[in-house]
């Protein structure tokens, strides 16, 4: 049985069985894969340790992170609701890394505290965050993390760049020497130095932060013996794209730890936080097509299927690129995006969703443009499937726009089965809170 492509398991008879299970639209998710990229990230080449997190923003459902955590890998939280919720899946804080923009006050605080306790890591990010835990931290010895805002630039002369105008994530290098004080004063340590320096980020940046952090480690940190780099290993959705090359990044960041090791005497950890990288391309969203339409001898063909933009935003948001595969009613595989038969000679169609709004396409340009693309035409009934929405979508979508409930998630386990991992939500639900 063919699979969509050749780094799934995924037949085109398991996803027609699963809408034939579960209905459409689906998100269906493929355990094996995903335990895959888990063991690829954790034989990234490192120098005197390595801690894995998932960044579990990308894909918060607890089946996933049970599986992921089941493979070694810890957990980086952007949210203390993303901190609680991993717990409530069976994590124990002191596997988790809190990093985020919050400041929490009142009840928050009193829960940022206890968690404190049971293990959680707390990045800081801010001057303020530190003020406000420091005298906490100091008492019960427990050590910090703090997350180093690049500046990228800031290093060579005080002139400021895009870098410093266009993200405030983590305390900016020249507020460094002000945390170094306010850590001493209040007799606080920092174990870690923390950066990430974006999603999808080009290698050669990676590299460059790899050099500045450690810079950073040497000149303001004597306690830490950990640093983090982050996320941001890019991944392939489509046919022609290049990823991450974890493997070469890994051998760059251990000779860069070993020389700084022969440098200073000291022997740092060393931590990564992927997200996409571990699910992006183990997620499939099934939809059904539900229509065919066209705009005109000088137009365009549309599909239009009972799933779109509040199950994958990513095209709407960023004009990313996902692949496409069709699949007819009784499983056949049609075609497939890495199949390179099907070109621009071939059937050409704009997919599109059910929502009014013309942005409602998976298949639009960084103008927010549609696109057409070349694929097997299907019949109305057929099964249109989405590639590459593991990360950042389920977790990131607008599902209630046009009052749609947000489609169940499905898991192709290991030994074959199909696993409902969430219902599909009710329109009871979606109205719940309301108040005449
Ligand atoms: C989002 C995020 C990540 C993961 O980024 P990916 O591009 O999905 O790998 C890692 N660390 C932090 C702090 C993040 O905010």
């Amino acid at each position: 049985m063919r699979t969509l492509n050749d780094f799934t398991a995924i037949t085109g008879e398991a996803i027609a069985r699963a809408k034939r299970l579960f209905g459409s639209p689906i998100y269906l998710y493929d355990e094996r894969l995903i335990a895959e990229k888990c063991a690829a990230a954790l034989q990234m080449p490192h120098a005197y340790g390595l801690t894995v997190r998932f960044a579990m923003k990308a894909n918060p459902n607890r089946a996933i992170l049970r599986i992921i955590h089941g493979c070694g890998l810890g957990i980086d939280a952007s949210s203390l609701n993303e901190a609680i919720r991993a717990h409530m899946a069976g994590i124990e804080y002191r596997d988790i890394i809190l990093t985020t923009q919050e400041v929490p006050s009142g009840e928050e605080r009193a829960a940022l505290e206890r968690m404190m306790l049971e293990g959680l890591k707390y990045n800081v990010c801010s001057l303020r965050q530190l003020d406000l835990i420091g005298a906490f931290a100091a008492k019960h010895k427990i050590d910090l993390s703090i997350r180093v805002h690049p500046g990228v630039g800031s290093g060579e002369s005080a002139s400021r760049n895009t870098g410093d105008d266009y993200s405030c994530f983590g305390i900016h290098q020249r507020d460094i020497p002000e945390a170094v004080r306010i850590a001493a004063q209040m007799g606080v340590r920092f174990a870690q130095v923390h950066t990430h320096i974006g999603s999808g980020g080009d290698p050669d940046m990676w590299r460059q932060n790899i050099d500045l952090e450690l810079d950073t480690l040497e000149r303001d940190f004597p306690h830490a013996s950990s640093i983090s780099f982050g996320g941001g290993f890019c991944e392939v959705r489509m046919p022609g794209e290049k990823a991450a090359d974890i493997e070469a990044l890994g051998l760059y960041a251990k000779a860069q730890i070993e020389a700084f090791h022969h440098k200073t005497g000291r022997k740092l950890k060393m931590e990564i936080e992927p997200g996409t990288f571990i699910t992006a391309n183990a997620g499939y969203m099934v939809t059904e097509v539900l229509d065919k339409k066209s705009t005109g001898p000088s137009g365009f063909n549309f599909i239009v299927m009972d799933g779109g933009m509040e199950l994958n935003a990513r095209p709407l948001m960023y004009g990313s690129r996902h692949p496409f595969y069709v699949i007819s009613k009784d499983g056949e595989l049609l075609s497939s995006q890495f199949d390179a038969k099907f070109d621009a000679a071939s059937y050409c169609a704009i997919p599109v969703g059910r929502c009014c709004e013309s942005g409602d396409s998976q298949s639009l340009d960084e103008a927010g443009l549609t696109v057409p693309r070349a694929m097997a035409e299907p019949e109305i009934g057929d099964i249109l499937v989405v590639g590459g929405v593991g990360a950042y979508c389920a977790a990131m979508s607008p599902y209630n726009y046009n009052s749609h409930t947000q489609a169940p998630e499905v898991l192709l386990t290991r030994d074959g089965q199909l696993k409902l991992i969430r219902k599909a939500q009710t329109l009871g639900q979606i109205v719940e809170n309301e108040l005449d």
